[in-house]
């Protein structure tokens, strides 16, 4: 298959291409930046060339979108401004590049989160869940989706990633630090839902959802059993040999982090409906496989 890929310069869209390249596939990258050397594939694009010739993108089968402004930052009024408007002006510009190509991608596959959900101690969340529109980033997730659907392609999937686990990457460097420091400990109450998956499984399921044409619409990017805050330490404390004990009261995260503390406080219990009725089988199933497998043990 020929696919373009945003956000391939990413931690997830890194992986996804050279697992891509590996596989066969030809892998267009669409980015802000000239050049990205450690990046794996066939053709690197700037959004101004591929806006500028849309004809570079004919023939493509796919494109998986994976661009947007970092949420991993304190939310300013401006950060919150990037954090939306970078995925809105992605899926716009995704919109008009696709409406000039005569002949269009089959499928869209497109980052999303799981905010869009709420959060809940006690309830689990399905595609088939509603929206839940309480904080800023579910609103970010509302938004980004709706404008997703604006993209003229047959297939379009949202895939709602949960935390994504990997060494190169996003959340887990950070969350397994305090426990290699010896202070590790539950954050705030400790009950809030962390649905996560590993990186590879991540990239596997994207490839599923790829090839599987009867998927469509809202996928929970999710393994299948998330766990609490304090089931996560305990499993990182026990993989590592470290001990769980020292907690972090959630006024202390709220000074630290601010607004953003809401996704470390809060959370939601996800489960991939979709993908285990269309047979994904995922390679790290629990957190205690994963965090050995991260963590070489
Ligand atoms: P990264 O932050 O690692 O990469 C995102 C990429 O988006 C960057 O490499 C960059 O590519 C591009 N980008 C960054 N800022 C902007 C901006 N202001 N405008 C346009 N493009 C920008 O993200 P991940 O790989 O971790 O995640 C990929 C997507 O999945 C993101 O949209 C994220 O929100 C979503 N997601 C990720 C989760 C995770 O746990 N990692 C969880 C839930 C959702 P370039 O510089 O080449 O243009």
């Amino acid at each position: 298959m020929k696919i373009a890929i945003t956000g391939a310069t990413g931690f997830i869209g890194n992986e996804l291409s050279k697992y891509l390249m590996e596989k066969g596939h030809e892998v267009i990258a669409i980015s802000r930046m000239q050049a990205f050397p450690k990046l794996e594939a066939t053709a690197f694009f700037t959004w101004d060339h591929i806006e500028k010739n849309p004809v570079a993108l004919n023939g493509i089968d796919a494109i998986i979108s994976l661009a947007g402004e970092s949420i991993n930052q304190r939310w300013t009024r401006t950060a919150k401004q990037r954090i939306l408007q970078s995925r809105l002006s992605v899926a716009k510009k995704l919109a008009k590049i696709v409406e000039q190509l005569s002949q269009k991608p089959k499928v869209l596959i497109n980052a999303s989160g799981m905010s869009i959900y709420g959060t809940s101690e006690t309830k689990a969340f399905d595609e088939n869940s509603p929206a839940n529109i309480t904080d800023f980033l579910a609103s970010v997730v509302e938004k980004w989706e709706e404008a997703i659907d604006q993209i003229p392609t047959a297939r379009i999937i949202k895939l709602r990633i949960g935390v994504v686990l990997g060494n190169q990457g996003g959340a887990y460097p950070k969350m397994i630090l305090p426990y290699k420091l010896g202070v590790g400990g539950k954050v705030g109450s400790g009950r809030q839902w962390i649905s996560w998956v590993h990186i590879k499984d991540m990239i596997r399921l994207i490839e599923f959802c790829l090839n599987h044409e009867q998927i469509t619409g809202p996928v929970n990017g999710t393994a299948p059993y998330p766990v609490t805050n304090d089931q996560f330490g305990r499993t990182v404390a026990q993989v590592l040999q470290r001990p769980h004990w020292m907690p972090v009261p959630a006024w202390m995260m709220k000074i630290l982090f601010g607004e953003l503390s809401v996704l470390l406080l809060e959370g939601q219990k996800v489960i991939p409906q979709k993908l285990l009725s269309q047979g994904f089988q995922f390679h790290f199933a629990t957190i205690e496989e994963a965090i050995r497998d991260l963590s070489g043990k």
